[in-house]
């Protein structure tokens, strides 16, 4: 029997319909995926491109005498500026504030085929390193009030670029849907002394039936009252507010643990589209006891229709338990072998 369930956090209502429910494994598309080259002479963040970008705010290695890994631009097409002042306006019903804003792109390798689901964990741990040492800078910022870091890949999850990237936006201000989530955890803090998402993690390593996988420092499950199949939250077991309270051995961990997320959903559900999206405090609430950071990756399997925008209710048709049992299963050593055996 289909059933309405509620996220514990977001409070948001979520209709799981079992009725027309779905094996994890028909979710897969297997398109006919294009092999894709290690270097395109057009694209702009290939090397050897690197002035057809706006000048690089970091890269590492720091030395300009040996090859980069991984390169950090502001995006030459941003969505705002870091070149205006985020001067308010009110003039009767009408509230603006000037496009101030910093909009980073983090070009997480020189090499145009490759996917993060794949790579070394090494790799994985120093594109997250740096996605710190922005977020750090950037929080330091008065005029800065949120950063979202997110990455989209492939043509469903919105990104019209093929070489791997990832992007991080601050805003001077905080969007209502983040401001609600936090009032929300906020108030669970006031009424029950704890941090909802410590006690949701406890109920769900007790349960079992949703978890992917657990490392010493995170945890990888899928949400009770998940919008969308497959969607997987990765939880710091420590708790913290910010993305920028990990530390060095964590972030070694959470490395692993994002790489071997992505490469059950690569292998188990055929490289799908995906965002992955980090919520992480705002500037303002760093240290906060009543927030927990965590990051959220989305696979792109189903469309937004009439519904979902009419109502802001989501129909997942994947049992967020089946999808955990599923995810479990797809064994990413074993196959990141046979990948990388294919690979000349
Ligand atoms: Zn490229
Ligand atoms: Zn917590």
């Amino acid at each position: 029997m289909s059933e309405l369930r509620q996220n514990f956090a977001t409070k948001e209502w979520v209709v799981i319909a079992t009725e027309r429910a779905r094996r994890p494994e028909e979710m897969a598309r297997h398109r006919d995926r294009k092999p894709v080259a290690s270097f395109v002479a057009n694209c702009p963040f290939c090397p050897g491109n690197e002035k057809l970008t706006p000048p690089e705010v970091l890269r590492v290695p720091a030395s300009m005498d040996v090859p980069w890994h991984v390169r950090v631009i502001p995006n030459k097409f941003a969505a705002l500026s870091r070149d205006v002042q985020p001067t308010r306006t009110v003039h009767r019903s009408r509230r603006v504030v000037n496009g101030f804003g910093v909009h980073d792109v983090i070009i997480e390798t020189p090499d145009h085929s490759q996917v993060l689901a794949l790579m070394p964990d090494s790799y994985v741990a120093e594109i997250l390193r740096i996605y710190k040492t922005r977020y750090d800078e950037l929080s330091l910022d008065p005029r800065i009030a949120h950063i979202t870091i997110f990455k989209n890949h492939g043509p469903d999850a919105g990104t019209s670029l093929e070489h791997p990237h990832s992007q991080m936006i601050a805003t001077p201000v905080i969007s209502l849907q983040v401001r609600e989530r936090f009032q929300h955890a906020l108030r669970h803090f006031d009424d029950y002394g704890e941090c909802m998402f410590c006690q949701m993690l406890e109920e769900e390593l007790e349960e079992q039936t949703r978890i992917v996988m657990v490392s010493e420092h995170f945890v990888a499950l899928e949400l009770y009252a998940s919008p969308a199949p497959f969607c997987t939250h990765i939880y710091p077991r420590r708790h913290m507010a910010s993305f920028g309270d990990v530390s060095t051995a964590e972030m070694n961990d959470l490395a692993r643990m994002l790489r071997s997320t992505l490469a059950k959903l690569y292998h188990g559900l055929a490289d799908p589209d995906f965002n992955f999206t980090i919520r992480s405090a705002p500037a303002e609430n760093v240290g906060v006891k009543y927030f927990h950071w965590y990051l959220s990756v989305i696979p792109r399997l189903t469309r937004v229709a009439g519904f979902e925008l009419g109502s802001g209710m989501f129909i997942n048709t994947v049992l967020p338990e089946a999808a955990a049992e599923f995810l479990r299963k797809v064994d990413v050593e074993i196959a990141k072998d046979a990948a990388a055996g294919a690979t000349p």
